[in-house]
C-alpha cells in the first residue's frame, strides 16, 4: 500500500471482501490461481468507483465475478430514505446488511462561512480556494449504530451503542452518496461527526481513513479528514501517532469545569477535561493548522460569562479555533440554547481574549441533521418507548 503515513501498529483484521486492501486480496486471488495485479482492478471497482457488484467488474474474467459473488462481496449500505433541508443540506438514511440504519450528512459549502457548522476541515487554508466554491460538499459520516458516551445533549447517545460499524460500512456511506451529487458536485471533505464516537471504534475508523487516501481508491488527503471525539485520551495520542498529525482532530469541550462537564459528558470521570486538553497539547498540527474545539451552548448550564473566562484559560497556548454551537433540540431533553445576547456575549469574551471563533449556526436543523440531532431512523423513539 503506497500511503504518507505509518500503517497503524494493529491495523484491524478486514472484516469483508470489500474493506480489503490491494495487498490483503492477494492471497485469496493466488489460492483462485488469479494473476497479482486483478487485486488493484477489484480495489478500484470498489473504491473508486464505488461499484460492489461483480457482475459490473467488466474487466475482470468471468470465473472470478462469479467467484466474488459466491464468497459474498456485495454493498455494504443502501440508501432506504432522503431529506433536504431548506439550507440545501441532505441528509440520508442508510440501512446496512443486517437491516441496522444510520444516517449521513452532505452539506454543501455557502455563501457565508461563518454559518457553515461544519466547516472543519483546513481545505480553505489547504488550497487557497474560495471556501464560496459551491461546487463543495462536506460529509459528515457516523461510525457506530449508536453510542456508549452517553452526552446529554445528543440524540445518538440516548439510544446507547447498539454495534460498532465496519471500515466497509463507514467507507460505503461516500459512495453512496456519491449517486446523489449534482453532476458539478464533488465531496471534498468528511467530517467523522455522525453517530458514535470515531475514537471507540478506532481499528474501523483507520482503516476507513486509510481505504479513503488511498492512491487506487478516493485518494483524498487525509488532511480533508476529521476526526471528532468527545476526549477518548489514550486513543488521541495513538491516531497521533498512526497519522503523524495528518488528520486532523475535533475534540468537544462544552465546558472547562469538571463538574459541569462530566454532567454532560459521562466520559469527562474517566478522563479529565486538563487531561483531554493536555492530550490536545500532544497532538502534532502543522503550522498553520488548529485542532477545532466543539462548545455546544446551553443555557444556564455553561454559557455564562464566567464560563468563557474559564475556557479561555484552560486552552491558553493550544492552537485551537472554537466552534460556538447554540444547543439545536432534540427530543427527550429540557436542554436549550440561550438567548441571543448571550450567545453573542459568549462569543464576544472569547474573541476579546484573541481567540479563533466561529459561531455555528445550525445547518439542516430543518430536517434535524445538525449537530447532536442524528439518530438511526427509529431507533431513538424505539429505545425511549
Ligand atoms: S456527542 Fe458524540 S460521543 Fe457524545 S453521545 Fe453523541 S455521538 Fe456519542
Amino acid at each position: 500500500m503506497q500511503c504518507s503515513v505509518q500503517w497503524p501498529q494493529k491495523l484491524s483484521e478486514p472484516q469483508s471482501l470489500s474493506e480489503r486492501f490491494p495487498d490483503e486480496w492477494e492471497p485469496l486471488l493466488a489460492e483462485l490461481q488469479e494473476p497479482r495485479y486483478r487485486s488493484v482492478q477489484i480495489f478500484r471497482w470498489i473504491h473508486k468507483r464505488g461499484l460492489f457488484n461483480s457482475a459490473e467488474m467488466t474487466d475482470l474474467p468471468l470465473s472470478l465475478r462469479e467467484e466474488l459473488l459466491k464468497r459474498g462481496l456485495s454493498a455494504p449500505t443502501a440508501i432506504v430514505g432522503r431529506r433536504i433541508s431548506s439550507d440545501k443540506t441532505r441528509k440520508l438514511l442508510l440501512e446496512m446488511n443486517d437491516r441496522r440504519r444510520v444516517e449521513t450528512v452532505l452539506i454543501p459549502h455557502t455563501s457565508s462561512p461563518q454559518s457553515e457548522l461544519f466547516s472543519l476541515s483546513q481545505e480553505d487554508e489547504l488550497d487557497g480556494n474560495d471556501s464560496r466554491d459551491s461546487r463543495r460538499v462536506t460529509q459528515c459520516l457516523s461510525c457506530q449504530v449508536g453510542c456508549a458516551m452517553g452526552c446529554r445533549f445528543c440524540a445518538s447517545g440516548k439510544v446507547g451503542l447498539i454495534r460498532q460499524m465496519t471500515a466497509a460500512e463507514i467507507v460505503s456511506q461516500i459512495s453512496a452518496a456519491q449517486g446523489e451529487l449534482k453532476e458539478t458536485e464533488r465531496i471534498s471533505a468528511i467530517v467523522l461527526m455522525g453517530i458514535g464516537e470515531p475514537l471507540h471504534n478506532y481499528g474501523a475508523i483507520s482503516r476507513a481513513l486509510l481505504l479513503l487516501s488511498h492512491p487506487d481508491g478516493q485518494a483524498m488527503s487525509l488532511r480533508r479528514m476529521t476526526v471528532s471525539t468527545c476526549g477518548l485520551v489514550p486513543e488521541i495520542d495513538r491516531l497521533a501517532k498512526d497519522f503523524g498529525g495528518e488528520v486532523q482532530l475535533a475534540v468537544s469541550i462544552h465546558s472547562a469545569d469538571d463538574a459541569v462537564r462530566s454532567d454532560l459528558m459521562p466520559i469527562n470521570r474517566k478522563y479529565p477535561v486538563r487531561e483531554v486538553v493536555e492530550a490536545m497539547r500532544r497532538y502534532p498540527t502543522g503550522t498553520h493548522e488548529r485542532i477545532t474545539v466543539e462548545y455546544t451552548l446551553i443555557r444556564r448550564i455553561n454559557d455564562s460569562e464566567n464560563d468563557a473566562r474559564r475556557l479561555v484559560k484552560l486552552l491558553r497556548g493550544v492552537p485551537v479555533k472554537v466552534n460556538l454551537i447554540p444547543m439545536n433540540p432534540i427530543e427527550c431533553t429540557q436542554l436549550e440554547a440561550p438567548p441571543e445576547a448571550a450567545v453573542d456575549a459568549f462569543y464576544n469574551h472569547l474573541r476579546g481574549a484573541g481567540m479563533m471563533v466561529f459561531l455555528r449556526r445550525p445547518r439542516g436543523d430543518d430536517i434535524a441533521a445538525a449537530c447532536g440531532q442524528l439518530a438511526l431512523g427509529g431507533e431513538l423513539r424505539r429505545n425511549l418507548a
